[in-house]
């Protein structure tokens, strides 16, 4: 079985390095997420990247830049190795050749938080933990439970009372512990800080663990070997607290180091709903940083994210690879859901769809063009929204 080539956590601000050995959770110096570290010069020397190509289905196949030491701890449900879908029909209504939709339906409990919570969750076993923690805007909350059953481990979730109904229900059913929280995600973080206090679980919150971005990171490797070991021109994401975003970016970064694939990179570009915009916001004003969203609302519940608190590395990721975010009203991500389904035979979530209404707006303005190739990304399943 290939070995994980793991060797320490760094902090991406201060560059104090952290044992991966031990729990950790940000940097104690300043606060900001620790980002996982592997020895990639071992890595290009033993495995080929025709090698992973070869290997069974599914996450762990990229064991090498992953976490998990000890095969016994790499949790599976299934996840991973979704379909990139062409989707000729509405690339040909837009004007583009080459238009495809990652879509992260299939993965266990329905939604792309599989990916994370996943390695997270796995990790975390290795190291000993056996008590979880989560707020959550839903489809989190919902992977959390479902891999912490897996496990033999128990979760406690803290989630928004009007987040999803199939969220509340599949959190229940898992034999997780389901707090209703009046608020929004923010919100659900406060009181699952203080519920936590003093006991012995683990905050797997985004970024508050260096693991779930990992396990978001597959995203962008199998995006790169679905495309020849060439990126595409354009990836259009839909950006809560950013994890895949970051993922991606660091994955690009890890497969250029090992040789995998060239210096050219994807913009990036992040779509938030207008009734919860922060990154767009600094993204426009050129900050650094993003500043808490009041009053935010929308259909998207996994946009309903006021503060990123990645914003630094999100902002980075956007402006080093030349891309962009966009804003979408509720409207529009409810008609291009209904257009993704009529047209591409595609049921998305709202996030999914938002990401179809960005698209819009960048060929109307001319930021993508026609020759290019674009990627969105379907998130999650829409029936959990209905
Ligand atoms: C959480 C979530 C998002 C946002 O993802 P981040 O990586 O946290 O930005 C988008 N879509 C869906 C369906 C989600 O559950
Ligand atoms: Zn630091």
């Amino acid at each position: 079985m290939p070995a994980s080539a793991l060797t320490h956590l760094e902090c991406p601000e201060c560059r104090r390095k952290f044992n991966a050995a031990r729990v950790q959770n940000t940097c104690e110096a300043c606060r900001s997420p620790l980002l996982a570290r592997y020895d990639l010069e071992k890595i290009a020397r033993q495995v080929r990247r025709e090698d992973v190509s070869a290997r069974p289905r599914g996450l762990w196949r990229w064991a090498e830049l992953l976490p998990v030491r000890r095969e016994k701890f790499r949790l599976t449900l299934g996840e991973g190795d979704t379909p990139l879908l062409p989707a000729v029909r509405l690339g040909q209504a837009l004007g583009l050749a080459q238009l495809f939709i990652k879509d992260e339906t299939t993965n266990p409990t329905g939604s792309f938080k599989a990916r994370g919570l996943c390695v997270a969750v796995a990790r975390a076993l290795e190291l000993g933990l056996r008590e979880f923690v989560v707020p959550t805007a839903g489809n989190a909350g919902g992977a959390l439970a479902f891999y912490a059953a897996r496990g033999g481990a128990k979760a406690h979730v803290f989630m928004p009372k009007d987040a999803p109904r199939a969220n509340q229900e599949e959190v229940r059913l898992s034999g997780a512990d389901l707090v209703l929280v009046d608020g929004l995600i923010s919100d659900a973080a406060r009181l699952a800080a203080e519920t936590a206090k003093g006991k012995r679980w683990f905050d797997v919150s985004t970024f508050r663990e260096p693991y779930r971005c990992e396990g978001k990171k597959t995203m962008g490797l199998e995006l790169a070997e679905a495309f020849g070991w060439e990126l595409p021109d354009v990836i259009i994401y839909p950006t809560g607290g950013g994890t895949g975003l970051v993922g991606m970016w660091k994955a690009f970064e890890e497969l250029e180091a090992l040789g995998w694939i060239g210096s050219k990179r994807p913009r990036m570009v992040s779509v938030q709903s207008e009734g919860c915009a922060p990154v767009v916001r600094a993204f426009q004003s050129g900050a650094e940083r993003t500043e808490a969203w009041v009053n935010a609302e929308t259909i998207a519940a996994g946009l309903q994210v006021p503060n990123a608190f990645a914003d630094r590395l999100i902002l980075r990721a956007l402006r080093e690879s030349g891309g962009t975010a966009v804003a979408v009203p509720d409207e529009e991500i409810l008609s291009a859901r209904d257009d993704l389904a009529r047209t591409e035979g595609l049921l998305a979530c709202p996030e999914g769809a938002a990401t179809l209404a960005a698209l819009r707006h960048l060929r109307a303005n001319g930021w993508v063009r026609e020759n290019e190739t674009v990627v969105l990304f379907n998130t999650g399943a829409g029936l959990k929204y209905i």
